[in-house]
């Protein structure tokens, strides 16, 4: 297995109906960047920076962040890494920085809540990232973002820190690419708002399945009661594709189950071209999409997302598809 997995590292992630799949995967931490080249992975799809301050004692400063994002740039030798600003609060603890005691923490001040009221720390990173990407290309995205307004928000200070670098005479990035992550709820009735608003979305699959079923994702005796792959929640997915769709705007998936071959089909079956996943996902999933016909399961998921008297759960209908089409 794990040998067969070797061998597709330098296999372009190709359906056998020719749909070029963006196979990415996830990382937060130097010793993580070794399996980009390892795995053939196409970029770096999800980047936690939190995960720098979770391992620090104390608040990594300017310099520390900086320094170590061009660490994370320098050894991705030019595949796209797309950083997430601070994703701290809710099950992502920094023991230097207590809020307040929260009874529902997930609910909590946390992520770009917390960034837009501490703007002195998003700021900070925004320029160490502006600062670590100048001459080349900046995707950075933000997490929980619950109405399309935070965005607004979190662009203007990224404006301010952009004008202060080239005041100061600082060279920036060439490129540089907005996005939103999609895990709250709410933004599900902003899609045509949050799709013109952004250069791209990536869905959280994990939060957004925790705030959709309500059930916390840490307590597996309730996580597991409803099935990732129940009609429910594939129906949010295939409308979140649908607006991309009709905005031109690229999304992607890192949440866990795009790693698993089972629900990654079904996300290439919702028309998911772009996926980021734990990197040793990625052999797994590959040689599942080399034998996949897209637009045949396609058409099998619109059929039993439409379905209202279903017999077969989804997840069968995968598996005997699997089992039919090799
Ligand atoms: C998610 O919520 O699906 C996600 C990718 O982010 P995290 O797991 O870090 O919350
Ligand atoms: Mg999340």
């Amino acid at each position: 297995r794990q040998a067969q997995y070797r061998a597709l590292v330098a296999v372009d992630p190709v359906t056998k109906d020719g749909k070029q799949i963006n196979l990415q995967m996830n990382a937060g931490l130097l010793v993580d960047l070794p399996h980009l080249a390892e795995s053939g992975a196409l970029g770096i799809g999800l980047f936690r920076t939190e995960l720098q301050f979770m391992i620090a004692s104390t608040m990594p400063k300017a310099e520390e962040q900086e320094g170590f994002y061009r660490s994370v740039l320098k050894q991705a030798a030019g595949r796209p890494v797309t950083f997430r600003t601070l994703d701290i609060g809710g099950d992502k603890v920094v023991p230097y920085f207590r809020g307040t005691d929260e009874e529902n923490p997930a609910l909590g001040w946390r992520a770009v809540r917390l960034s837009l009221d501490r703007p002195g720390l998003l700021r900070t990173q925004l320029r160490a990232m502006l600062r670590a990407a100048a001459g080349g290309e900046l995707r950075l995205m933000v997490p929980m973002v619950t109405e399309v307004a935070e965005l607004r928000e979190v662009r203007g200070l990224l404006q301010k820190e952009i004008e202060r670098q080239s005041k100061i005479g600082e060279q920036l990035p060439k490129k540089l690419q907005f996005g939103a992550m999609l895990e709250v709820p709410a933004l599900l009735w902003q899609l045509d708002e949050l799709m013109t608003e952004v250069d791209f979305v990536s869905v959280g699959s994990n939060d957004l399945f925790q705030f959709t079923m309500a059930v916390d994702r840490g307590n597996a005796r309730v996580s597991d009661r409803f099935d990732i792959l129940g009609r429910p929640f594939l129906r949010v997915l295939r409308d979140i594709v649908r607006a991309g769709e009709r905005h031109a705007t690229p999304v992607t998936l890192c949440g866990e189950m795009a790693g698993k071959p089972i629900s990654a089909m079904a996300l290439l079956g919702l028309g998911f071209r772009s996926v980021s996943m734990s990197a040793t996902a990625l052999g797994p999933v590959k040689a599942m999409l080399l034998s996949l016909e897209a637009d045949k399961l396609g058409v099998v998921m619109e059929e039993a997302l439409n379905d209202t008297r279903p017999v077969r759960s989804v997840r069968q209908i995968l598996t005997d598809f699997a089992a039919e089409n090799g």
